[in-house]
């Protein structure tokens, strides 16, 4: 049998929410089964969000998160949370992966995260702030032996492992299990919200492996760009010079 995906999904309202819904829906309805997309909101379920999943064919859990945040910074970080409780309360077997809902995903990116057994992780390809260049992120591998890491901003160098949120993947059992990874946790693994900007996904992951021993590179070489994080949304380039949308762009 194949192994489940779990995707997890934070997403809010916005004007482009739709489209981001719909578009990584239609991907993940591509997805041979069995896969379950974790989506959640705050607050509230909004109709339109529940709209977008009921018809997106996909196996779907709509959840909210009702921790508020108080760091704008934060981004998703306790609707991740709150998707990690959902998996560990029903002990939801298989690779749990964090798609947010603005970037862009190959089909491929989920053929190879039925291959990890542990902890993978693989490099994504971004925009780079400011610099109008693209850049890497993530490992450098020699076949599945991850030995060293895409680094490209100063600010950041001091991260232990230079992974984009949507650039790596684990199995849920980590969660909990903790034995079986001979790495016994005093705390739940969570997302922590008090974390430097650029530090979210390196702290995290110091919780689920000790070093790049522990991580499959995938796939092999790391040789393939398989998704894409443009932070195209924060800079504005989406919008053309003149155009501002406030609402949801399906509820207009
Ligand atoms: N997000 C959210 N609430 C927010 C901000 C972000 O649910 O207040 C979600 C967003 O929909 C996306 C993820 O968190 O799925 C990452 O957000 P964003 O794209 O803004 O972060 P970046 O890509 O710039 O790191």
């Amino acid at each position: 049998p194949k192994k489940q995906l779990i995707v997890v999904t934070p997403t809010y309202n916005r004007a482009l929410q739709a489209y981001y819904l719909n578009r990584l829906g239609q991907v993940l309805r591509l997805v041979p089964p069995p896969l379950v997309w974790i989506v959640v909101e705050t607050d509230a379920e909004s109709v339109e969000t529940a709209d977008v999943l009921r018809k997106s064919g996909v196996m779907y859990r709509h959840l909210v998160c009702t921790e508020n945040s108080t760091n704008v910074k934060d981004r998703g970080v306790h609707q991740r949370n709150t998707a990690l409780d959902h998996i560990k309360h029903h002990k939801l077997d298989g690779i749990v992966y964090f798609a947010d809902d603005d970037n862009i995903y190959s089909l491929e990116l989920f053929e190879s995260l039925r291959e990890i057994r542990r902890f993978g992780t693989w490099p994504v390809a971004m925009l780079a702030q400011g610099k109008n260049k693209a850049i890497l992120e993530g490992p450098v591998c020699n076949g599945s032996k991850v030995f060293g890491w895409h680094t490209n901003d100063k600010s950041k160098r001091l991260r232990r492992f230079h992974v984009d949120m949507s650039g790596f993947a684990f199995n849920s059992t980590i969660l909990w299990d903790p034995k079986r990874w001979q790495r016994p946790f005093a705390t739940p693994i969570r997302q922590l919200d008090s974390v430097k900007e650029g530090f979210q996904e390196t702290t995290f992951i110091e919780q689920l492996v000790e070093d790049e021993t522990q991580m499959e590179g995938t796939p092999p070489n790391c040789s393939r760009i398989m998704n894409w994080h443009l932070h195209l949304e924060s800079r504005g380039l989406v919008y053309p010079k003149g155009w501002l949308l406030q609402k949801n762009l399906d509820a207009i």
